[in-house]
């Protein structure tokens, strides 16, 4: 646990290691690791190590965890092997997308097609 994450925040816990959780892929600013509840075949949430709790609070600051949060989305759909298929990447933010958990944290989604709309 770095002083830029929350002690009672459970991916702030996961991105500690302080949790276990299934980790695919992870860079000095990221982490990848299998969701709890998968909704497809492949579903992995991609995180920021610091605690920021949702898109909203993602500022111009920091672009940087931005973009390394949307490389490593890719570089996981790569190395789950549905890049060729074409995926989904996602975020909930705020209460009427129903965002449950109050970290950041982007869903990568594939394996089946997903033609459905979004809402
Ligand atoms: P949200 O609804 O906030 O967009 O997504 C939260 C996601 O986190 C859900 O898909 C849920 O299954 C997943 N999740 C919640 N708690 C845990 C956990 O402790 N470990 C993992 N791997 N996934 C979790
Ligand atoms: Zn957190």
């Amino acid at each position: 646990m770095t002083s830029e994450q929350e002690p009672n925040c459970i991916f702030c816990r996961i991105a500690s290691g302080e949790i276990p959780a299934d980790v695919v892929a992870e860079t000095s600013l990221s982490v990848a690791f299998r969701d709890l509840a998968p909704q497809a075949p492949t579903h992995v949430l991609v995180i920021p190590r610091r605690h920021i709790a949702a898109l909203r609070d993602l500022g111009p600051e920091d672009a940087e965890i931005a973009a390394d949060l949307l490389s490593l989305a890719r570089t996981v759909a790569d190395q789950e092997g549905i890049f060729a298929g074409g995926y989904r990447v996602l975020t909930n933010d705020g209460p009427d997308a129903g965002q449950t958990v109050h970290h950041l944290h982007f869903h990568v989604l594939g394996g089946k097609p997903m033609a459905a709309p979004l809402a």
